[in-house]
């Protein structure tokens, strides 16, 4: 409490990140970063940056992003007033809950979601209608047939890993003319399907994508959006009203190389999937009960619901998961997929803490 904070301050209910520790002492599974390093050519792309034009501000546009976007998409022909590009999907995120998300009726999204939603809620006082998933965690498309002003969700889930069918998101939008539906697809890569193939047909599809997980470019903060000209026009002007540079040089040509870097990003995303799956096999072994992810973090029960000691217990042992003390959630652990040898040393550890 500050006699100087706006009023609206003291209601905020921040978003809390997972840990990011000082020091290398953990394996580190608690922040779905990717195990791997960014794309050799986006490094390249910053050593061999002329470090002296930093004097000079960087495209207030992002173009150079935008066409890298555009290039990658390319089969769906996207224009450049299609693409969004922002400091990070969080700071997209942001600019879509106050551009496109608040209206007279409420926002939808699902109760176990990305924990983010509410606090964009809260601070653009946007009012919500929150949707319970069913008891096995899915997305039932049918809760959502009630009045709106927007969807939002996350495809795949987080923290579930649990994807919802392209025609189930198709359905969504043929049921919602009225209302933007937005699909983050954060997880994307790791084996769901992306609904980029349905810009051009729907009007009131959104789509956010962000370069922190299959591009591995968490620390360079870059995110972007792909929708109509008509929704992308309303992303710009609330960014022209915030911040005209989000994105630093070097963040824009590293972006733009990791991008264009298709052969990579398939490289990376197809060893995560498999390390994802002899996990899942190890965990089940173990007594474990694993939601079927198609994102690069598994949502896994253990044997008796003893998540929380668990993750104090992996913690003291140098590895880092994450633990939601939420009803629903408390009795799971999120396992970012790491390396294999990360990924043993966890199912090593696990053995003698459940075994
Ligand atoms: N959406 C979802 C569902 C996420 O889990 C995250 C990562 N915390 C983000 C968006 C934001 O990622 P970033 O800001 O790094 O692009």
């Amino acid at each position: 409490m500050s006699q100087f904070w706006s009023a609206h301050v003291h209601d905020l209910d921040p978003y809390v990140p997972g840990e990011q520790p000082k020091d290398q002492r953990y394996i580190k599974l608690n922040t779905n970063e990717c195990p791997y390093p960014p794309s050799p050519k986006a490094i390249q792309a910053i050593q061999s940056a002329n470090l002296e034009h930093l004097r000079l501000y960087p495209d207030p546009n992002g173009d150079i992003v935008k066409e890298a976007v555009i290039e990658y998409f390319k089969e769906y022909n996207l224009e450049r007033n299609e693409v969004f590009v922002g400091n990070g999907s969080d700071e997209v995120l942001a600019h879509v809950f106050c551009g496109l998300l608040k209206h007279d009726l409420p926002l939808l999204y699902p109760d176990i979601s990305y924990s983010f939603y509410p606090v964009y809620a809260n601070l653009y006082q946007i009012e919500t209608d929150v949707i319970p998933l069913r008891d096995d965690f899915t997305i039932n498309i049918d809760d959502y047939q009630r009045p709106n002003g927007g969807i939002i969700f996350p495809n795949p889930n987080a923290p579930t890993g649990i994807a919802l069918p392209l025609a189930a998101i198709e359905t969504l939008l043929q049921r919602n003319p009225h209302s933007v539906v937005v699909v983050d697809e954060a997880y994307v890569d790791f084996g769901a399907e992306s609904a980029v193939s349905l810009v051009k047909q729907y009007a009131n599809l959104l789509i956010v994508q962000t370069l922190s997980k299959s591009r591995a470019l968490a620390g360079l903060r870059l995110g972007f959006a792909i929708g109509q000209a008509d929704l992308i026009e309303a992303l710009e002007r609330v960014k022209n009203s915030f911040n005209s540079y989000p994105l630093d040089r070097l963040a824009l040509i590293a972006g733009a190389a990791a991008i264009l870097d298709r052969d990579y990003l398939h490289y990376v995303s197809r060893a995560i999937e498999q390390t994802r799956s002899t996990t899942v096999q190890g965990l089940e072994r173990l007594g474990f009960k694993v939601l079927p992810s198609r994102a690069n973090f598994i949502f896994a029960r253990p044997p008796q619901g003893q998540a929380q000691s668990l993750y104090s217990q992996l913690k003291e042992r140098g590895i880092l998961v994450r633990y939601f003390n939420k009803p629903r959630l408390n009795e799971y652990l999120r396992i970012t997929i790491g390396t294999d040898e990360e990924m043993t040393e966890l199912l090593t550890q696990l053995r003698r803490l459940v075994g």
